[in-house]
């Protein structure tokens, strides 16, 4: 049997995933068989992430700063929901004063490695360009901590922006601590070194096929395979 009909769907996660995790997991997931239950926790958090990045986009139809009239209450979100909301849309028009134009903006992203057959998944990112014309794609993550560009948050960046034409600059925030760092580069090469690195973390995993053994572990909590986990039978 195929290990990955339709290809390896690779996601940020699977490229940070250290020697500890569950390679059975991981594998599952790569083939998008999904298991039996999702966690309710993580799509909530993700509802917040959809609709903030839903109105930035909004807010951004033309060429202006956002302001905070362009984040209207939600009313479908819970009182927790509703703050964090709040919150994000606070960081967001006080990290990036500057004037933006958004271009449109898709739930996912998804791209197909030619030379691999690995399908790229990313989540939603705010990409467009400032007054200047300079391409930027806005990485914000509504965290109360410091904002990060880890290695696998540009690869992805790089590998989602691979068929521009252009540079693009990279405006890393965490919105919630209203935190934002130096803008970073990307270009044709860091773009080449990217893809290569993804690569190779991404063979770490779909080399294994139907190898891959389960590590009872951190990966157990919530794991959604666990029902026909070999490390789970009595
Ligand atoms: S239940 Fe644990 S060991 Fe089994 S596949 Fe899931 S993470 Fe791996």
């Amino acid at each position: 049997m195929e290990s990955f009909p339709n290809g390896p769907r690779v996601t940020a996660r699977h490229l940070r995933a250290d020697d500890d995790a569950c390679a059975r997991r991981i594998v599952n997931e790569m083939r998008q068989y999904r298991g039996i239950h999702k966690s309710k926790g993580s799509n909530r958090a993700f509802d917040v992430a959809q609709r903030i990045a839903s109105d930035v986009g909004l807010a951004h139809t033309e060429l202006r700063a956002a302001m905070l009239s362009d984040f209207p209450k939600p009313h479908d979100l819970s009182v927790e929901e509703c703050r964090a909301y709040e919150g994000a849309a606070h960081g967001y028009v006080t990290v990036f004063p500057e004037p933006f134009n958004a271009v449109a903006l898709a739930d996912s992203w998804e791209s197909v490695d030619q030379d691999t057959g690995n399908r790229w998944i990313a989540p939603v990112a705010i990409t467009g360009h400032d007054s200047a014309g300079t391409a930027h794609v806005r990485d914000i993550k509504i965290l109360n901590a410091p904002a990060t560009l880890d290695q696998t948050s540009l690869a992805m960046i790089a590998l989602r922006t691979a068929d521009w034409a252009t540079a693009v600059v990279v405006d890393a925030a965490s919105l919630l601590s209203v935190d934002r760092l130096q803008p970073v580069l990307i270009d044709s090469e860091t773009r080449d070194e990217a893809t290569q690195w993804a690569r190779m973390r991404a063979a770490r995993w779909t080399g294994l096929g139907p190898d891959a053994r389960p590590k009872s572990g951190r990966d157990c909590n919530g794991c959604p395979f666990v029902t026909s986990c070999p490390a789970h039978q009595r």
